[in-house]
């Protein structure tokens, strides 16, 4: 395929040659088609979604959310449990949170990671236990660390010297003490499924093993530390962070936590990462005599998204990341730390469908280069960007299928677009769907269960679309209701 060609069509999609199949590496078991060739989701066929709860909707297969997070689970304590170490899964509940996922996630025997107060409180006020709960953030506010030290959390997860301070302040004035850990930023960054191994990271998470603390002895913060620990100006500042942690009497330090990205299929970067975060545990152990009892990695492992993504079993990924955690450990003659995990996308992600229901269509000409004329088939639907903003912020490709009908015959190159006044409101920039698509057919996008429902907005004052949890156990239901025109007015003031 030429160069000009692949700005229409991409070279990993194809044709379909049977346009009813569902690709594995996208759609979950508890996806199927019925005898008509309708969509079905853990049974429910999706004409019957459509009827009992309208478009756009989001659906969530509690059956997949399930299956996934107890796959994650055993999968990784199997393999750790191999070498004598202990897991816990953490579900990233910024991928999409609401009472009923939070019920699942514990149930199933997973932990909660919140990003905020808001989060917090939700898994909170959804019976997580407060100390199954971490609490992150890069600028967490006095209220939100407050809150996590009532609450019990079982860490808080600081990202800054000054956090440290502030941590211990405020843990101090209550008489507990905070227990926490420090993120690191290892010099693996993650870029989609790329990896490049960096000296020094430029972003605002965490606290870098290789930038050292020469620089900062200049502020008041720094200089006040400097007299309490034993920092050197050659160390690094997650070295200052971790003496800091460790002086503070506010502040029980349990460990260090790394995230190097997400949507990643290679094992490379999360190995290396491990080695990183260890070598560190190793050298900060020669520092101080306090234990440290864990290491969180974080999460990102990938999902299949479109054609041609090749996700990585939770067994397979367990497995090579137990394996280098224990050489790494046994060459550096340290015992294996309580390993954590923060999944999102990988449990949330394949249980979230998106219904729309299609309204115009138009077919645009374009130049597919070398002067050739081709049709792209715009297919419009009742949803978009406030729905599923991660093509516009992301470039996210997504897979789309006709689902309340089979979906045969001569199959034309089109892109799905919502309906908002934007031209880059996208929803699947590339697929090939029925060339008799008609207005009122309904088209399911697979795999928006992760950022999608939680990046959603109001842009154009779209109400929100409801979620609707499907189960082969029981019938659909909400779980959380769409927005109404009464909620998009019930802040205005002059309303
Ligand atoms: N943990 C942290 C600290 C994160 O920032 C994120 C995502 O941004 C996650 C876990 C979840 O990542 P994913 O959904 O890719 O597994």
């Amino acid at each position: 395929m030429g160069q000009a060609q692949s700005t229409v069509v991409p070279e990993w999609l194809s044709l379909p040659s049977d346009p009813a199949e569902l690709d594995r590496h996208i759609w979950t078991p508890s996806y199927g088609r019925d005898g008509s060739g309708e969509l079905t989701i853990d049974g429910q066929t999706a004409s019957s979604l459509v009827e009992q709860f309208g478009t756009p909707q989001y659906v969530y297969s509690e059956d997949t959310f399930r299956s996934r997070a107890r796959e994650y689970r055993i999968a990784f304590e199997k393999a750790f449990g191999e070498y004598g170490a202990e897991v816990s899964v953490y579900y990233a509940g910024k991928a999409f949170l609401c009472s009923a996922i939070v019920r699942w996630a514990r149930e199933e025997g997973l932990n909660l990671d919140t990003a905020s107060g808001g989060e917090l409180a939700l898994g909170l006020a959804a019976g997580m236990p407060g100390e199954r709960i971490a609490l992150h953030g890069n600028n967490k506010s006095e209220n939100e660390i407050r809150r996590a030290l009532e609450n019990g959390l079982g860490r808080i997860v600081a990202d800054s010297v000054p956090e440290l301070f502030m941590i211990d302040r405020i843990a101090r004035n209550m008489g507990v003490t905070a227990p926490v850990m420090i993120r690191i930023t290892p010099g693996v960054h993650a870029e989609t499924h790329d990896f490049i191994a960096t000296a020094h990271e430029d972003q605002k998470f965490g606290l870098s093993l290789a930038e050292g603390t020469a620089a900062l002895a200049e502020s008041d913060v720094e200089a006040s530390l400097w007299s309490e620990t034993a920092v050197a100006s050659s160390d690094s500042v997650a070295m200052l962070a971790a003496l800091t942690a460790d002086a503070l009497d506010g502040t029980d330090l349990r460990g260090f936590h790394c995230h190097i990205g997400s949507q990643i299929f290679e094992a490379h970067g999360f190995g290396l990462a491990a080695e990183r975060l260890l070598t560190f545990i190793s050298d900060v152990s020669n520092r101080i005599d306090t234990n440290i009892p864990e290491l969180d990695l974080g999460g990102g492992y990938g999902i299949g998204y479109i054609e041609g993504d090749t996700p990585r079993s939770a067994d397979v990924i367990a497995r090579e990341l137990a394996r280098s955690v224990a050489d790494t450990c046994s060459s550096l003659g340290l015992d294996i730390p309580h390993i954590s995990i923060e999944p999102g996308r990988a449990l949330t992600g394949p249980a979230g469908t998106t219904l729309y229901t299609v309204g115009t269509i138009k077919d645009v000409a374009i130049d597919s280069g070398s002067g050739r004329t081709q049709v792209r088939r715009y297919v419009s639907v009742d949803g978009g960007m406030s729905d599923n903003a991660r093509p516009v912020l992301y470039d996210a490709d997504y897979s789309v299928v006709v689902a309340n009908r089979a979906p045969s015959g001569e199959q034309v190159l089109s892109r799905v677009v919502g309906k908002h006044c934007e031209s880059g409101d996208v929803v699947v920039r590339y697929c090939y769907l029925p060339a008799d698509l008609t207005s009122g057919d309904v088209l399911a996008v697979a795999a928006t269960g992760a950022y999608c429902w939680a990046l959603s907005s109001n842009y154009n004052y779209l109400p929100r679309p409801g979620v609707v949890a499907t189960s082969s156990a029981r019938p659909p239901r909400v779980i959380v209701r769409g927005e109404t025109e009464e909620d998009l007015f019930a802040r205005d003031a002059g309303l």
